[in-house]
């Protein structure tokens, strides 16, 4: 059939040179054509993709296995802490899941100190070393801390009204990376600082940075509000620079001189109220 074909192509085509676009079939040939037409056509090859499918991302084939979805982590709500003491709320601190970083923490960091002392910091969350021991404000900003302290006249080890302060942050598990906390971890971590000052009752807190400003007060701009009295449920408080913020400065100088110095007069505001012991 398909050298009758090819003659009728054949014929065809020499019509068309003299101008002539009619061919006259006879019944047969015809038919024989109609069947030729009536077949299916060969499977044409896979031509290229298009460009614009080299650019997309290769599509997963019906047989790979997909992907499991990531799981979102679960969380526990806190449980109500208005009757906690200080052992019972510190357990309720360690096995917290009311954020998503219990996940990625090594150790929650609960805060220490005297638990009766009339000085309390306040900072922001654990950084890696602060993760790695379990305690707070541990490592160069720790350091810096601790000589602030000293030369207020106070002593982070002392257990008594005298010498004794009371450390803590707003978020007691470590963000990863040392970033900022999100909302949603500072807001569900909230409960367990304020516990801590309702237990406590300090004479005075002392806010360091602006993460510990925002989330205790609902204040920002720690650099326009330091060195001004604030109040917190009757508390006064008084917001100062984070020692980790002032040891960003430490190669130049005279910046780092002048922070300091800023952070110096906002401690002598704090020694000048805080009451002598027993007064
Ligand atoms: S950061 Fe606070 S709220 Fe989040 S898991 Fe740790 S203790 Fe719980």
């Amino acid at each position: 059939m398909s050298d009758l074909i090819s003659q009728l192509q054949h014929i065809l085509r020499r019509k068309c040179l003299l101008g002539q676009s009619r061919l006259p079939l006879s019944e047969q040939n015809r038919a024989l054509l109609q069947v030729r037409l009536l077949e299916p056509r060969p499977q044409a090859k896979e031509s290229a993709p298009p460009q614009t499918a080299r650019t997309a991302p290769p599509a997963l084939s019906a047989s790979a296995p997909a992907p499991a979805p990531v799981a979102a982590p679960a969380l526990r709500p806190l449980p109500p802490l208005q009757q906690l003491g200080w052992d019972e709320l510190e357990q309720a601190m360690r096995t917290c899941q009311a954020c998503a970083l219990y996940q990625t923490r090594q150790h929650v960091v609960c805060g220490g100190g005297f638990r009766q002392s009339r000085l309390m910091f306040i900072g922001e969350g654990p950084g890696a070393e602060e993760d790695r021991q379990g305690r707070v404000f541990v490592g160069r900003a720790g350091e810096m801390l601790n000589n602030m302290i000293k030369a207020m006249g106070f002593d982070r080890e002392a257990q008594n009204p005298e010498h004794g302060v009371y450390i803590a942050n707003i978020l007691k598990c470590r963000p990863p990376q040392n970033r900022n906390p999100l909302e949603g971890e500072a807001q569900a971590c909230l409960p367990f600082v304020q516990r801590q000052i309702e237990l406590l009752q300090p004479e005075l807190i002392v806010l360091l940075g602006g993460v510990a400003l925002k989330y205790l007060l609902g204040l920002t701009g720690i650099t326009k509000l330091r060195g001004n009295w604030l109040e917190y449920r009757g508390i006064p408080v008084m917001p100062t620079f984070h020692p980790a913020y002032l040891l960003r400065f430490e190669r130049q100088k005279n910046l780092f001189v002048n922070e300091k110095r800023k952070v110096w007069h906002d401690l002598q505001l704090v020694m000048q109220r805080l009451a002598p012991p027993g007064a």
